[in-house]
């Protein structure tokens, strides 16, 4: 058994209002840390109230909710637009809706559509 300490901060807390990629205003009802011990790296990882029992690293969300450039509408982002590994992971693995990008919830391991585009 190996001790390690570590000391971490991250930038928000339980109950934070943050905004998803998919433009989901929810909270974080969860905070997780992974520490590795060969080169002593942190990283957060987090429940959100949308996707209950799901882990989300820190670039899946915005924080705070509601950013200056969104109150000028400057940026407008819809699932469509992106294209980071999360997204695209997150869709190939079914936890997204393959079609119009809406959360469905656990993944399946393939792509699917949500109810709503089935029909
Ligand atoms: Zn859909």
């Amino acid at each position: 058994m190996q001790f390690a300490t570590f000391n971490a901060v991250c930038d928000v807390e339980l109950g934070d209002k943050v905004k998803t990629i998919l433009n989901t205003i929810t909270e974080i009802t969860d905070i997780r840390t992974v520490h590795y011990l060969k080169d002593s790296r942190v990283e957060f990882e987090f429940e959100l109230a949308c996707e209950p029992g799901l882990w989300f690293k820190r670039n899946i969300f915005v924080y705070p909710a509601v950013e200056q450039s969104d109150r000028e509408g400057v940026t407008e982002m819809s699932a469509g637009q992106l294209s980071t590994p999360e997204v695209a992971e997150a869709h190939l693995d079914g936890t997204l809706c393959d079609l119009c990008g809406g959360c469905i919830g656990e993944p399946v391991g393939h792509a699917r559509l949500c109810s709503g585009c089935e029909n």
